[in-house]
């Protein structure tokens, strides 16, 4: 990267200082765009088949994982600098009866969430990570990053990934199979996940889509989209019972790839966040205190945030024990 490139960078992602100090371009929180594009993953229609997982790797060039010894192929236990999608269980006592949480178990898909305020993206000193204006992708230019890595710091969800192993590392994690959308595609997760599990289409047709979920009386049969939204296709399910709460709608200024599930989230280790973004937290902390600081600020507050919550569920994690989020699907 040029000089020039980094300290133009730089400058955009700091606030910039008029000559009698006042603040003129201190970030502002952003909102939903337009077009923005997403994921609806739901979970009560995932059947841990992994097919997502593969066609993931597949669309993204990214290599298998191997384990024990080498002998087992492509078997990640979490999201890696070469897993950028992965569908972990959620296990409870025997384990048998699916979405529910007594003696149950349950898939949730883990990836970017591409949120509406984010904050990997405030946090990167050099803009390398850019959230798109019209589609709210956001997504990673490698010859712009310096390997600071403020963005694994800064992301409530644990997405970015480190490329440790590499001598030219590069941040990793998943950019909504943009370059698939730009010919005209769909995320290769969805274009291949059978039941319509993984969904794609238009944030805002999404979000109706879950309103719809919601209302569905459970045991009755309905139509379910497969694909995309848009795609004319679905299957005929009987509704499950949801939890009351899509995951992503609001948390932290809301995401772009949202969840809905029979069973608690906090179940699959999902954290719980209040409706306002770390961006926006830490601008208010900014104008009380220093004007200019928003950037470490949003990196605090963030930690502050998950040194409270992770203390808070180590407490509860003394009183159940058996519960279990694993990696693998298929044991
Ligand atoms: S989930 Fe993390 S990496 Fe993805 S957009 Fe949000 S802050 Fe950035
Ligand atoms: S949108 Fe593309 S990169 Fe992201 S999880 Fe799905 S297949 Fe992987
Ligand atoms: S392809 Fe669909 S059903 Fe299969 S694991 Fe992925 S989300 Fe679940």
């Amino acid at each position: 990267m040029k000089r020039r490139d980094f300290i133009k960078g730089a400058a955009g992602s700091l606030a910039l200082l008029t000559l009698d100090g006042q603040v003129v371009d201190a970030r502002t929180v952003e909102a939903l765009p337009p077009n923005a594009l997403g994921i609806l993953y739901d979970s009560t229609l995932c059947v841990g088949c992994n097919a997502c997982m593969s066609a993931c790797k597949d669309a993204n060039s990214m290599q298998a994982e191997l384990g024990q010894g080498n002998t087992i192929w492509d078997k990640p236990q979490d999201l890696s600098s070469k897993t950028l999608n992965i569908i972990k269980k959620f296990s409870s006592g025997k384990g048998v009866n699916k979405d529910v949480v007594e003696d149950g178990y349950a898939f949730i898909k883990r990836q970017c969430l591409h949120c509406v305020d984010p904050s990997c993206v405030t946090a990167c000193p050099v803009s390398a990570l850019t959230k798109d204006k019209e589609s709210g992708i956001v997504s990673y230019n490698k010859d712009a990053c310096i390997g600071c890595r403020y963005c694994q710091v800064a992301c409530p969800y644990n997405i970015p990934k480190f490329e440790w192993d590499d001598p030219y590392p590069e941040i990793v994690k998943c950019q909504l199979c943009s370059h698939l959308i730009a010919k005209g595609g769909i995320s290769a997760c969805c274009s291949v996940c059978p039941t319509g599990a993984s969904l794609f289409g238009p944030v805002e047709k999404l979000i109706e889509e879950t309103r719809r979920r919601l209302q569905m009386k459970p045991g009755k049969q309905y139509d379910f989209p497969v694909s995309s939204i848009d795609s004319g296709k679905s299957h005929v399910f009987k509704a499950p019972k949801y939890v009351r709460h899509v995951y992503g709608r609001e948390e932290l200024g809301g995401t772009q790839v949202m969840y809905m599930s029979a069973v608690p989230f906090e179940k699959f280790g999902l954290p719980t966040f209040p409706k306002e973004s770390f961006v926006s937290m830490a601008s208010g902390i900014q104008y009380a205190i220093y004007k200019g600081m928003v950037y470490p600020l949003v990196v605090l507050a963030g930690l502050v945030f998950m040194v409270k919550k992770n203390k808070n569920a180590e407490e509860q994690g003394k009183t159940e024990k058996k519960d279990t989020v694993k990696g693998d699907t298929h044991e």
